[in-house]
């Protein structure tokens, strides 16, 4: 049996109660040691950015404090969201119809709080869930939107999920950004930003170590204030997402991983 197969296997047989309790011990575990001692320091830069978010809170629970410092110097910040995030909500749901409008409001003003202008806001509106299942010929309009879109801004750093962000549309948003550069040819900084890592990454020592390499912590205690105020504006995902989860990006650092 695969360790995906006995994970969902575990999660059917435990209570999700007492999943998220220990999910929230694993990821805080594995946050502090990262901080501690899997990360080197590194401070605030005037590189223009590029961030790529698959949903619609992405962007601000992995970068929020990195673009609102950014910001507050005067450096550009672009960010770009591939979904429409319509997944959040089941088809029962009354809210299911306005979700996609409900969404796309909170991101213009989580990202108002973070200081990025409306029209540096792009949303291509894919079908959410979908990224990794593109037929070919989606997948090549897809890279070529971003194409244009990454020619278009020229930014020096160009921000993602994590490569093994253990959610499909997170895994596909990094490879999509990656054949993106490589078409157009720029010589740009990659990173990348843990979402689901921490929480969903299957046990710690199952983790391979070169997973969570070249990781460096930004500290973001100045406008900390900032980016729990863009959280607090995505109220239509807060309700549905573990408390533990959520609480493990209001603290004073933000963790990147750099693709060599
Ligand atoms: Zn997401």
């Amino acid at each position: 049996m695969q360790i995906k197969q006995i994970l969902k296997l575990l999660q059917k047989i435990i209570p999700n109660n007492l999943l998220y309790l220990l999910q929230d011990i694993h990821s805080k575990i594995l946050f502090r040691w990262i901080l501690l001692k899997g990360s080197e320091p590194t401070a605030f830069n005037n590189k223009s950015a590029m961030v790529f978010s698959p949903h619609q809170d992405d962007e601000t629970f992995g970068c929020g404090g990195m673009i609102a410092l950014k910001r507050e110097h005067g450096v550009p910040v672009t960010v770009a969201f591939l979904t429409d995030g319509q997944g959040s909500h089941g088809p029962d749901s009354q809210i299911k119809e306005k979700i996609v409008h409900i969404r796309k409001q909170e991101a213009v003003k989580a990202l108002e709080i973070l200081g990025v202008e409306t029209s540096k806001i792009h949303f291509l509106e894919k079908p959410d869930g979908t990224l990794q299942d593109l037929q070919k010929e989606q997948r090549e309009q897809t890279i070529q939107q971003l194409a244009e879109l990454i020619k278009f801004s020229q930014p020096e750093e160009i921000y993602v999920p994590h490569r093994k962000d253990c959610h499909k549309d997170h895994e596909a948003t990094y490879e999509l950004v990656k054949e993106a550069i490589a078409q157009v040819g720029i010589k740009v900084e990659l990173l990348q930003y843990p979402i689901w890592l921490l929480w969903r990454a299957p046990l710690f020592i199952m983790l391979k170590l070169h997973d969570i390499a070249a990781a460096y912590r930004l500290s973001i205690e100045s406008v900390q204030h900032k980016k729990s105020k863009a959280i607090a504006s995505y109220c239509s995902q807060l309700e549905g997402l573990p408390r533990g989860f959520v609480k493990r990006f209001l603290g004073s650092y933000e963790i990147f991983f750099k693709v060599e």
